[in-house]
C-alpha cells in the first residue's frame, strides 16, 4: 500500500451517478414468466432469484464509498445482497476479488462478506455478488482488529509458496502473484521490483529506480537466518477497507489477498 494510494481513496467522493439497471427502485419484482425475459439480460437479478434463493427483490439501492466500481444493496424476501458492478472491466478483477475474499472467510477468523458469484454482464462489463453486512456506526476496536487479524494471519497457510492462485488489483493498479518458493525472490521481484518499474515508465526517475534495484539486491542477506513462512495478507488494508458490523465486530473489505511473510 503506498501513501499515494491512501491518499487517492481517502477522499472517499469519487461515488458517480447509477446507471439505469441498477438506479434506485422501489418496485418489487416478482419472478415470473413475463419477468424472465428481462431476468436474462440481467445476470445479477438472475442469480438473485434462483441461486439466492428470493422469490422477490423488493428494494435496490446505492451504496457509496467505494472508487472503482458502482456498488448496490439488493433487499429481498431471502435477506439483503451486496453487488458491485464495474461497466468496463470483465471478471477477472471481480473473480479475484471473490477469490480473496473466499480465502479469508474460509480461515474462520475475522469477519468479511462471503463471495456468492462473479460474473459478466451482457452490456460489458462485470459484477459480483455477495453477502451484504450491515455495519455498525464506528470502526470497531482497532485492538480487535489487530488481534483478529493476526488470527487470519496465522490460520490462512499455503502450500504453493508466496503468491496467489491469480494476479489482482491494489485500488486499480495490477498486482502480480506468480507463486515462488523463495519469499526474498517474490517480494523483490514482484513487489518492489514491479512498483520501481512502474515508477520508472510513469516518471522516468531513473535515480529511484537504481537506488531500489540495489536495495532489491541486497535483501537475501538480511533474511538469511529467518525462517520464512508465507500467511495470507489482506493486501489492501487501508481505513477505507475497514470496518465493524452491527455488533461492534471488526470487517474487512476489498482485498488484494496473496500469501507472503
Ligand atoms: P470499490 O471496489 O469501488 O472500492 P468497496 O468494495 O470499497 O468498493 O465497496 C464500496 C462501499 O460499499 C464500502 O465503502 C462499504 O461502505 C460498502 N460495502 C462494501 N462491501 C459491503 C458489504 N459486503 N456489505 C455492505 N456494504 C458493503
Amino acid at each position: 500500500m503506498t501513501s499515494a494510494h491512501v491518499g487517492a481513496m481517502s477522499s472517499s467522493t469519487c461515488f458517480p451517478s447509477l446507471p439505469r439497471l441498477l438506479r434506485p427502485s422501489f418496485t418489487k419484482t416478482k419472478s415470473s414468466p413475463k419477468f424472465s425475459m428481462s431476468m436474462s439480460k440481467d445476470p445479477v437479478r438472475e442469480w438473485i432469484l434462483s441461486d439466492g434463493k428470493a422469490t422477490e427483490i423488493t428494494k435496490i439501492s446505492p451504496v457509496g464509498g467505494g472508487c472503482i466500481n458502482l456498488a448496490s444493496r439488493y433487499d429481498t424476501d431471502a435477506g439483503s445482497f451486496f453487488v458491485k458492478t464495474n461497466r468496463s472491466i470483465g471478471p477477472s478483477m471481480f473473480e479475484a476479488e471473490a477469490l480473496g475474499l473466499g480465502a479469508m472467510y474460509e480461515t474462520g477468523t475475522i469477519r468479511v462478506p462471503k463471495p456468492y458469484k462473479v460474473g459478466p454482464l451482457p452490456t460489458g462489463g462485470s459484477f459480483i455478488i455477495m453477502e451484504f453486512i450491515q455495519f455498525g456506526a464506528s470502526r470497531g476496536y482497532q485492538s480487535d482488529l489487530g488481534r483478529k487479524l493476526a488470527e487470519m494471519h496465522k490460520a490462512g497457510k499455503s502450500s504453493k509458496g508466496f503468491g496467489f492462485d491469480v494476479d489482482n488489483t491494489i485500488g486499480s493498479t495490477p498486482q502480480v502473484n506468480t507463486w515462488s518458493s523463495d519469499w526474498v525472490q517474490f517480494y523483490g521481484e514482484h513487489r518492489l521490483g514491479y512498483q520501481l518499474k512502474l515508477a520508472l515508465d510513469q516518471y522516468g526517475d531513473r535515480t529511484i529506480y537504481d537506488k531500489g534495484q540495489r536495495l532489491v539486491k541486497s535483501m537475501a542477506p538480511l533474511f538469511a537466518n529467518v525462517v520464512i513462512e508465507p500467511c495470507l495478507l489482506h493486501g489492501d488494508l487501508w481505513s477505507g477497507n475497514i470496518s465493524s458490523d452491527k455488533n461492534g465486530e471488526p470487517v474487512i473489505l476489498d482485498p488484494a489477498c496473496y500469501y507472503t511473510f
